[in-house]
């Protein structure tokens, strides 16, 4: 567990379990010879990927960014994921943490794919509840549209019962605005690049900030801006958006909390230049 002190707010990562993924689409047009280097595959060309979410205390309110992978899908995707059997739930991983899962108020989605906001909601003999009874839960609109749309390329990424249940009763409130302050110090910002509609986080407090990047840098391998996954719907526009906010993150000594990584929760960065011009990690 990595405990982060920004400002007066208090940032926990909870690594919400892992899962597989093919490395060629987590890399796009990346040779294997390079990314390999940084995130060895096994021998059906998977690499871990890890459910990262993370714990906003700022005093007034307990803000969780992103719920995880939940237990939704069926035998034949766990399988092919390499999840475990018994898939421990994020209310009960959180508390393991040593925190109260009752007292998050606050529950942002940065987007709605089945990997970030499987844990929002849990199935159980037809009926739909909300993990978090307490909170209220934050998406964009277009994004939630977006997913109605069922479009052949990335409807098999949406659930609907992961966020329609919760919009019906109105626990899910939907954001217009391209930023939005959710609560003091709370700031969803439009990050379009992986899809039309993804949002980053930031919390900033006492002239700190903490910044989730969510699959705008799914893994450390991906801080060079032109490493970007195959499956970004708007490639070029994803190398803009981490060359806007990792030079902003560098230049401001930001704590970048990454979507996926299974090693390296979050990380200030810095510039780098010349022939491998970008950003690298360091350590704080
Ligand atoms: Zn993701």
């Amino acid at each position: 567990m990595q405990r982060i002190t920004v400002g007066d707010f208090e940032v926990t990562l909870i690594m919400a379990g892992a899962y597989h993924w093919d490395g060629g689409a987590l890399f796009g047009v990346v040779p294997k010879t390079l990314w390999g280097k940084q995130l060895p595959a096994d021998e059906r060309n998977l690499v871990p990927m890890a459910f990262n979410c993370f714990l906003v205390q700022t005093g007034n309110h307990t803000v969780l960014i992103e719920t995880g992978g939940g237990d939704k899908m069926d035998d034949r995707a766990r399988t092919r994921m390499k999840l475990p059997e018994r898939i421990e739930t994020l209310p009960e991983i959180i508390s393991r943490e040593g925190l109260d899962p009752e007292r998050i108020d606050i529950v942002i989605n940065t987007h709605l794919h089945w990997d970030h906001c499987g844990w929002n909601t849990q199935v159980s003999n037809g009926a739909v509840r909300p993990m978090f009874p307490r909170a209220t839960y934050y998406t964009r609109r277009q994004e939630w549209e977006h997913a109605h749309e069922r479009h052949p390329r990335d409807a098999v990424s949406y659930i609907d019962a992961n966020y329609d249940p919760l919009v019906e009763t109105g626990q899910m409130k939907l954001i217009d605005a391209e930023e939005c302050e959710i609560v003091p110090g709370v700031r969803t910002h439009l990050a379009p690049g992986h899809n039309r509609d993804m949002l980053l986080v930031t919390a900033a407090s006492g002239g700190e900030t903490f910044c989730f990047f969510s699959d705008l840098v799914p893994t450390i391998a991906h801080l060079t801006p032109t490493w970007v996954a195959a499956f970004d719907l708007f490639p070029l526009e994803s190398i803009e958006m981490k060359t806007r906010w990792l030079g902003r993150a560098a230049r401001e000594n930001w704590i970048c909390g990454l979507g996926h990584d299974c090693q390296v929760g979050a990380t200030r960065v810095e510039s780098t230049e010349g022939k491998h011009a970008g950003f690298k990690a360091i350590s704080s």
